[in-house]
């Protein structure tokens, strides 16, 4: 293989690499960004179920207000019934005092349904209150082992792109620009090593003379763009 080839070989090798371990290391930081978006959303759907249960138990003691005044009025009603001068005075409280007691006998029921209501609630509380203790757990742990894992990542990102420097340092004056705006574009796969014939990017067959050129060490941009090379010589 020509200088240039191998070199370019180097290259591509080294930058493949890098872009590996800058992925990596971006990866970890997402990642956690995720988990935590996750455990906040736990603790959001925590919080309401916590404001349900309070308006359920505001519903309960309103219910339970209204029993006992509901309760003294009907004392109220039965010492008049004792009381009563005449039947139809007698008649018209004790039909009254039923209908309290019916309504009393409702809400009877009702607070019953809203106190297994707040059970309910608070059994779902505490299950969340569980699950956000472990989601948490888990985030806090994963989260250390990927800042443990930076500072390594980071310096073999910093020595393989001193690497990619040093080696870029003998390319082709004349092709840097053109190479430098591709690696813009293209990262890593700036540079396509050509199998057989083709063009590993686009798979584009190259001409024999192409070939020739290539093995001679000349640097060749392929029509999509890349900067080839031969892959194996
Ligand atoms: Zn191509």
């Amino acid at each position: 293989m020509s200088s240039n080839g191998a070199g370019l070989k180097e290259i591509h090798k080294l930058r493949l690499r890098l872009q590996e371990l800058t992925e990596e290391i971006e990866r970890g930081p997402r990642q956690i960004a995720a988990r935590q978006q996750l455990a906040d959303k736990k603790k959001a759907e925590l919080e309401a179920r916590r404001t349900k249960l309070k308006h359920l138990k505001v519903a309960a003691d309103q219910k339970n207000l209204q029993l006992k005044t509901n309760e003294a009025k009907i004392h109220d009603l039965q010492g008049k019934l004792n009381g009563a001068t005449n039947n139809r005075e007698f008649d018209a409280l004790k039909s009254q005092i039923a209908a309290d007691s019916m309504a009393n006998s409702v809400l009877e029921d009702e607070i019953l349904e809203a106190l297994d209501g707040c059970d309910a609630m608070q059994r779902e509380i505490k299950d969340f209150e569980a699950e956000i203790t472990v989601v948490e757990g888990e985030l806090a742990k994963f989260a250390a082992k990927v800042g443990e894992r930076q500072p390594d990542l980071k310096s073999q990102a910093a020595a393989i792109e001193a690497q990619v420097g040093d080696a870029e340092k003998y390319l082709p004056p004349e092709i840097v620009p053109q190479y430098r705006r591709l690696v813009q574009s293209y990262g890593a796969h700036a540079l396509s090593p050509v199998t057989g014939t083709a063009c590993s990017e686009c798979y584009v067959g190259q001409r024999q003379q192409t070939i020739v050129e290539l093995r001679s060490g000349k640097c060749i941009f392929c029509t999509c763009g890349r900067l080839m090379y031969l892959a194996e010589d």
